[in-house]
């Protein structure tokens, strides 16, 4: 499978085939002001479930790109994580600050509906629940509403977590995380999660998130030490934990970066896939796929899906220990990126799939 793409040069028929999509849905609605894409990536193990961003794209390629590459993620993520489910994702392109109205969600939620099931949404950056109940006035095609499965974030941290001490493992001989100095890059929703278990078990956390408040208020209530934005790679850590945006892992950071381990929640970390999975292998640090890793959060829409409890989320998310070790310990044998380890895994998984 292609997986670096040059949407500028390549229609997009072709770059849908390049990367084995599906399907997608361009929406668009002049009355509510809606512009949307739908990316279906693929449905062989069950409807494809991933969430709606929005986001003021700066244009319209660069939301293709990013909801044909999120959705491409989700297969991966759930087949990995062995949910019967494919992937697929969803952008608004706007403003999420100025440009939301119950029409234009209910617009959304009919584009959603008319997919009749192949496509599941939920939240994603720039959605609120509330959002998503306007959603759901349209499509039972929708998960993550208020009074059902909840917030995501508690199970992604502790997911997170989970395959962070595997990766110890890995590195150092033991799972315990007591003494790692580790810093959270964004300390929002699941990073502030994720040092409130690291500092349970005694790591020395640093963090650094750009709401200075943020800082202040996370680092009190846990004792960890605020760290500035522009030191971030510069710091000597035993592992870095980006919990904020994608694409932190390139040429300028890894010139810096000095841990023996990458394991955060942030989707698409790797700024270029297939040269920064290589190149974070050539420097001898250990590297758990973000899509793997931070699954604890559709495993949560999972059990919304199939009615189960928030517990068994839980338990399921503590198994992303045994997959991240199983990834880990295939790429440092086969001596190959350990996101291209994850990526064969899940085909195997998606091809025994398609066989039943
Ligand atoms: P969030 O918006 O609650 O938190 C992100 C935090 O990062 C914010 O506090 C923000 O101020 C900070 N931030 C933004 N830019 C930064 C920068 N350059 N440096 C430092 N801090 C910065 O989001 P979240 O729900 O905690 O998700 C965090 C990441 O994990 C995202 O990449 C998201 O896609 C991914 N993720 C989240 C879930 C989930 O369950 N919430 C599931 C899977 C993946």
């Amino acid at each position: 499978m292609n997986t670096e793409f040059e949407l500028s040069t390549n229609p997009v028929i072709s770059q849908m085939s390049s990367m084995d999509h599906d399907q997608i849905l361009f929406c668009s609605d002049n009355a509510t002001g809606l512009k949307a894409i739908i990316a279906i990536h693929d449905t062989t193990l069950g409807p494809a479930l991933g969430g709606t961003r929005m986001w003021s794209y700066s244009n319209e390629i660069d939301a293709l790109n990013d909801v044909l590459r999120l959705s491409r993620g989700m297969t991966y993520k759930n087949a990995i994580s062995d949910l019967a489910l494919g992937g697929g994702k969803a952008v608004i392109i706007g403003d999420s600050k100025t440009m939301k109205s119950e029409a234009l969600f209910r617009r959304f939620g009919r584009f959603v509906d008319s997919l009749a099931g192949n496509y599941i949404t939920a939240e994603d950056v720039g959605i609120s629940p509330s959002d998503m109940v306007w959603v759901s006035k349209e499509t039972n095609h929708v998960v993550g509403l208020p009074g059902k499965s909840g917030d995501p974030s508690p199970v992604t941290a502790f997911g997170t977590y989970m395959g962070m001490k595997a990766c110890a493992k890995i590195r150092y001989g033991s799972d315990s995380l007591e003494g790692k100095k580790i810093l959270v890059q964004g300390a929002g929703h699941v990073g502030e999660y994720l040092v409130a278990h690291l500092r349970k078990e005694g790591a020395h956390v640093l963090i650094s998130d750009i709401n200075e408040n943020t800082v202040k208020r996370v680092s009190n209530t846990y004792g960890a030490i605020g760290v500035s934005l522009d030191s971030v790679y510069d710091q000597e850590m035993d592992i870095y934990a980006p919990c904020a945006l994608g694409g932190t892992i390139n040429d300028e950071t890894l010139s810096k970066l000095k841990c023996g381990i990458v394991a955060g929640a942030a989707n698409n970390q790797l700024g270029i896939e297939d040269i920064h999975g290589l190149a974070l292998l050539n420097k001898g640090i250990l590297y758990a796929p973000d899509f793997a890793i931070n699954a604890g959060g559709v495993m949560n829409c999972f059990s919304e899906v199939k009615g189960l409890s928030n517990d068994w989320a839980l338990v399921k998310s503590e198994k992303i220990y045994n997959t991240i070790h199983d990834i880990v310990s295939r790429s440092e044998k086969e001596r190959t990126p350990s996101h291209i380890i994850a990526m064969k895994m899940a085909e195997e998984k998606i091809n025994k799939g398609s066989k039943k």
